[in-house]
């Protein structure tokens, strides 16, 4: 019984790498987005923020909410 479970371990090993060997291209997290996102500066405190995260103000980008309220006073 013992020797069966040790076959059964050796071969689904032998099965887990040869499915990692011939499947090297894993999919990854961002599979068709290799260009890195815009970044942008926020006119406040001056830190480089994704523009898809970043607050348009005029010409302006901000960080967060409260940068741009602190720019408009
Ligand atoms: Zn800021």
């Amino acid at each position: 019984m013992l020797r069966l479970l040790f076959w059964i371990a050796v071969i689904a090993a032998a099965f887990w790498l040869w499915r990692r060997f011939n499947r090297p291209a894993a999919p990854k997290a961002r599979p068709h987005d290799s260009e890195p996102a815009p970044m942008v500066r926020c006119a406040q405190c001056g830190i480089h923020v994704p523009r898809d995260k970043a607050l348009p103000q005029g010409s302006q980008w901000f960080c967060s909410q409260a940068h741009l309220d602190q720019s408009e006073r």
